[in-house]
């Protein structure tokens, strides 16, 4: 029998939170991300689960690939354009846009002889990652727009506080600024902005986390917004141990029975991308029943509190997350985001696609 561990995905659930996402983002179009494998979802997942987007988005042009092999024929868009020039050619033969962050990026174009490449220009707009300045823009819109190897010139810039209440308008009034007057789509908004700040929906969206039914707020729950998980990231009891007051659990010796009590060994630890800085208040779902880590997580193994689960044995599920324990909720317990959560299960960890 394989280790009972594995990411169940649910088709359904990203489908219908790309429908939310099409509810709220209006005549714009959508741009799938699926970076990060998805966020951890996987390319097969995604590319079933989002096959009504508009686009997808991503950073790495093997994944690029991977979505074409899986039957993709939409457009795809490069978050982090090309790395060398060379990869306008396999820009050329998967048909992918590129974005161009940088003007050390231009001159490629310029000297492409394949069929053209849609070309994104983004825009720094205060976040400091990636983007050219706004005082750039219209001459670096000009110069790719007269290259032969480019097909046309769209617009783009990203948030960097949009999960803030007033935290686009800045940088949103820079973009139209240096955007002013200039052709082609522009796109600015991700998950957040979707959500909050509907004049910056444009001609196309951006939405990552809420596709996999996680909350891009702090505050807000991803189901207060109708969102459904797509992961549940599940495992097994392995073991159970009988304690006695004064016994102690895990590496460190860092939790001490303080009493009689049955304490789970669940098949999952930091090695499958469960955080090992979750303490132990970290809630876990044990047959069907919330209950919480204790001791420290392991390379292979966790251990749970099995005082609120009588009818736990080995073998009995586990729930790390998913429809009854919200990542969020989890990643709030360990001082991160879901992003980060989801994102972190490791290869080692079978995703079993489900409708
Ligand atoms: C990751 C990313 C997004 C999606 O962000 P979410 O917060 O997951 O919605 C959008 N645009 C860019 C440029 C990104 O890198």
């Amino acid at each position: 029998m394989p280790r009972p561990i594995a990411a169940r995905i649910s088709i359904a659930a990203l489908a219908h939170n790309l429908g939310v996402a099409r509810s709220l983002s209006g005549s714009a179009r959508i741009w799938a991300v699926v970076k990060a494998g998805a966020y951890g979802h996987g390319m097969v997942a995604a590319v079933r689960g989002l096959r009504q987007a508009d686009g997808l988005a991503l950073l790495d042009f093997d994944s690029a690939a991977l979505a074409r092999e899986l039957g993709w024929q939409g457009p795809i868009l490069m978050l982090e354009g090309a790395f060398e020039a060379t990869d306008l050619e396999t820009a050329c033969a998967l048909d992918l846009s590129l974005v161009v962050h940088d003007r050390s990026q231009v001159a490629w174009f310029g000297n492409h002889r394949g069929s053209p490449i849609a070309v994104w220009l983004k825009v720094n707009s205060g976040m400091n990652r990636l983007g050219v300045r706004p005082d750039e823009v219209v001459e670096l819109h000009g110069r790719l727009s007269a290259f032969p190897g480019v097909s046309g010139v769209s617009l783009m810039t990203h948030f960097a506080d949009a999960d803030l209440p007033d935290g686009t308008a800045r940088a949103h009034a820079r973009f139209d600024a240096a955007a002013g007057g200039l052709s082609g789509d522009r796109s600015l908004a991700n998950s957040a902005a979707l959500g909050l700040h509907p004049e910056t929906h444009a001609d196309w969206v951006r939405p990552g986390i809420m596709l996999y039914g996680a909350s891009p707020f702090d505050d807000r729950s991803a189901a207060s917004i109708g969102l459904r998980p797509a992961m549940s990231f599940e495992s097994r009891l392995i073991a159970i141990q009988n304690l006695v007051r004064g016994d102690t659990v895990g590496y460190g010796s860092t939790f001490m029975a303080p009493g009689a009590m049955r304490v789970g060994v669940v098949a999952c630890g930091y090695a499958d991308g469960y955080p090992r800085r979750a303490p132990s208040t970290t809630p876990v779902i044990v047959d069907g029943v919330r209950t919480h880590l204790v001791g420290r997580v392991s390379m292979d193994m966790l251990t749970v509190d099995l005082t609120a689960v009588p009818s736990a044995v080995i073998g009995s599920p586990v729930q790390l997350w998913g429809p009854l324990l919200p990542v969020d909720e989890v990643a709030g317990h360990c001082g991160t985001i879901g992003y980060e959560l989801l994102c972190a299960v490791a290869a080692r960890v079978p995703r079993i696609v489900q409708d």
